[in-house]
């Protein structure tokens, strides 16, 4: 078989056979939400690039090396979202969501795009599950939102995630911040790469954050961002530490974060994982007071995370983490005649209308290779109609796993007894797990 082309450099395709487990891990992720009194905001996958370049920043990784840019026929510079907040942000200044009043609590999954290197956790387009926070100075809201991921991978039971915590303060404490970092950085201006050269002047602190060897060696024993925050953002920061103490969330501080978007103040954290290899991180977020006043909105203190949901996945698949597939078949119905066929096709409709499922053939297949289908469907129950059962308004039924037939009426009183049958199946299967007799 030769194909006219393939996928695109940095994508996944999400098949059929594992497509149950992103659902699963959805499905956890929209549930904590709702636990915390998050609701879902839908952004499109595109916003014009302007959007990007002030909130995100101009001299972050992300607006100068990965974003996916293009000139509409319009002439608009539009892109295609990197992460996840940005859009946030602006959908809820542009429709007044913030008229609903604060706390305002909004989370999403998304897909972004983000032109890097392809690797193992590192692709072109990617998934993220994110929570925004609007409205909410307090440090309470920073520790909310930290136990709210954290309880995600307590939900998946994944273990030996690590939060690590930091704080980079206010735009005034780090100013003097920023001139510490100039002034260690440009002892070394030589040896820097171009990018974080043209950083030095403009945002010394993108250095820190920068994945060259050579930066991130003379990065690692820069100044560091804890020695110089006020005793404001001080006092914030032990705010969170001790509703993460009181909340039993283990953390450890680590002065190196940074975080790789120019929006953030005051708390930055990351949960690494020691399973899925060099890309541990699967979850970064902190806030981010600048953002909505940065947009043109009025202040509005923010904050959030980004979870990488194909790091997530890779994560529990490393630790064993067995998600249930989903339910086989309840019934599986063969025809053995055209008139045979439109009765098993009808009793199928009249069984999925119910809260049951079930199949008959649609491929034109012969008895034999029905059966081989419903095994492997995994059919809980198999009825084999006949133009006699038809004549007799009654068939047998199969339960599959023990052998047993028993016969049912084929018109009034059919869904009764199937769901009858159904029950006690169901229900003894559940005490043999139990180990009852
Ligand atoms: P990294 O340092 O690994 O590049 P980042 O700081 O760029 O991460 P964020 O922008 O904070 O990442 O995104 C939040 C999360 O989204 C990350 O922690 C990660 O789990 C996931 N993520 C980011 N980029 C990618 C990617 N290219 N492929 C897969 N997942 C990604
Ligand atoms: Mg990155």
């Amino acid at each position: 078989m030769e194909l006219i082309t393939q996928k695109v450099k940095g994508t996944e395709d999400i098949l059929p056979a594992d497509s149950y487990k992103w659902q699963f891990v959805e499905e956890v992720m929209r549930s904590q939400a709702a636990f915390y009194g998050f609701r879902e905001i839908r952004t499109p996958v595109m916003e014009h690039t302007e959007l990007f370049n002030r909130s995100v920043g101009d001299t972050t990784d992300i607006v100068q090396k990965e974003m996916y840019t293009f000139t509409t026929k319009g002439g608009d510079s539009v892109t295609l979202r990197p992460e996840g907040t940005a859009g946030a942000a602006r959908a809820v200044l542009e429709n007044g969501v913030y008229n609903e009043g604060y706390p305002l609590k909004v989370y999403y999954i998304t897909s972004c795009y983000r032109y890097e290197k392809n690797q193992k956790g590192r692709q072109r387009e990617f998934h993220q599950f994110g929570m925004e926070v609007y409205g909410a100075p307090s440090f309470y809201a920073d520790a909310e939102v930290i136990c709210a991921a954290h309880s995600i991978f307590e939900r998946l039971g994944l273990q030996g995630i690590r939060l690590e915590l930091n704080s980079i303060g206010c735009p005034d404490c780090r100013a003097q911040y920023q001139q510490a970092l100039r002034e260690y950085f440009t002892a070394h201006k030589d040896a820097l790469c171009p990018t974080c050269l043209s950083r030095l002047e403009r945002n010394p602190m993108r250095i820190l954050d920068c994945k060259s060897p050579i930066c991130s060696d003379i990065a690692a024993r820069a100044p560091r961002v804890l020695d110089y925050i006020c005793p404001a953002c001080q006092e914030h920061f032990d705010g969170v530490k001790s509703c993460l103490d009181a909340a039993g969330v283990e953390y450890t501080v680590n002065p190196t974060i940074v975080r790789g978007l120019d929006y953030y103040t005051r708390t930055v954290f990351e949960f690494i994982s020691d399973s899925v290899g060099a890309q541990g991180t699967v979850c970064g977020g902190g806030r981010y007071d600048g953002l909505m006043e940065e947009l043109g909105g009025s202040p509005t203190p923010s904050l959030g995370f980004g979870m990488g949901m194909e790091r997530l996945l890779m994560a529990m698949e490393a630790q064993g983490i067995e998600i249930d597939a989903p339910d086989g078949c309840d019934l599986y119905i063969v025809g053995l005649s055209d008139q045979a066929r439109v009765k098993a096709f009808q009793l199928v409709q009249e069984v999925r209308r119910s809260s049951l499922t079930a199949e008959c053939d649609i491929v034109g297949r012969k008895l034999k290779p029905q059966m081989k289908y419903a095994n492997k469907i995994k059919a809980r129950f198999c009825m084999v109609l006949g133009d006699d059962d038809l004549a007799a308004d009654k068939a047998q039924v199969k339960n599959m796993v023990t052998g047993d037939s028993v016969t049912v009426p084929l018109g009034e009183g059919f869904l009764d007894a199937f769901f009858g049958l159904h029950v006690d199946s169901v229900m003894s299967e559940t005490a043999k797990q139990f180990g009852e007799p």
